[in-house]
């Protein structure tokens, strides 16, 4: 039975993948990411019931559109496994099973499941389009509130004077990127850039946001240096998606907690 459960809620994060992947392209381009059918973006074919069968359409069209041949991006299906096994790690981390999976143990894995979409929205968009969404980090704010009211509610330790201290951060910063004096985008980029901190925060503490700042750091200059030895001479493009990697470090930031704590 408990098997049972971990293949569905497997199946479940490689079907938010896929919603995922359609996202990232989307959102940027200001289309609707619910009620338009999924479709081809060269030849705009619609996409039938079992070609947005996760991983799987992937292996059945051998990574082409049915219509144009047109290959499809071998990133989309990584993205739904990737996403598959981040749903399955966190339901270990929680120990989630078909006993307590309708309990509180319950709310706490959907929040997670909404703070794991946050990240890969966030670190999608930048890393194609180097911008941090607005629409997202408002998202981000919203789940960090119900976050807020479930650790609120149930945890009689909860220290609600420095949430508040970080709610109002966010709002400074928020005014800041929303009235900002000089139009510069790289202004805003390190607004959108505190409060993704600040949102991590509400998921990983103080602690967690830490380390997660100091891996993406680390990944930054690490990549950085390769860039320099590799374009010696060369004029490059230099543009980092530094919200990709604090994404991608929070990420691993969690799944060393969960599997410590899961004894691997
Ligand atoms: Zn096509």
């Amino acid at each position: 039975m408990e098997i049972a459960l971990y293949v569905i809620i497997l199946i479940m994060g490689t079907v938010f993948g896929s919603f995922l992947t359609l996202a990232t392209y989307r959102i940027p381009l200001g289309q609707d990411i619910v009620h338009t059918h999924s479709y081809c973006p060269k030849c705009n074919n619609k996409l039938g019931f079992f070609e947005m069968i996760p991983v799987l359409s992937y292996i059945f069209l051998k990574g082409k559109c049915k219509k144009c041949h047109e290959k499809i991006n071998i990133r989309y299906p990584i993205i739904e496994i990737l996403t598959g096994i981040a749903f399955v790690i966190l339901a270990l981390g929680l120990r989630i099973n078909i006993y307590n999976v309708f309990t509180i143990k319950g709310i706490e894995f959907l929040l997670g499941v909404l703070f794991i979409v946050f990240l890969f929205l966030i670190a999608g968009i930048d890393i194609e389009h180097f911008v941090i969404h607005k629409g997202v980090l408002i998202y981000g704010i919203v789940i960090s509130l119900l976050n807020i009211i479930y650790q609120y509610s149930f945890f009689s330790n909860y220290n609600l004077y420095k949430v508040i201290i970080y709610l109002i951060a966010i709002a400074i910063f928020t005014i800041l990127g929303t009235f900002r004096i000089k139009k510069k985008a790289k202004n805003d980029y390190v607004y959108s850039l505190i409060i993704l901190c600040l949102i991590i925060n509400f998921f990983t503490l103080e602690i967690g946001t830490i380390l997660t700042i100091i891996l993406a750091l680390l990944i930054i200059s690490i990549k950085s240096l390769i860039n320099k030895i590799l374009n010696k001479g060369k004029k490059y493009n230099n543009k980092i998606p530094i919200a990709f990697y604090i994404c991608i470090s929070n990420a691993i930031v969690w799944i060393t907690i969960f599997l410590s704590q899961i004894g691997v």
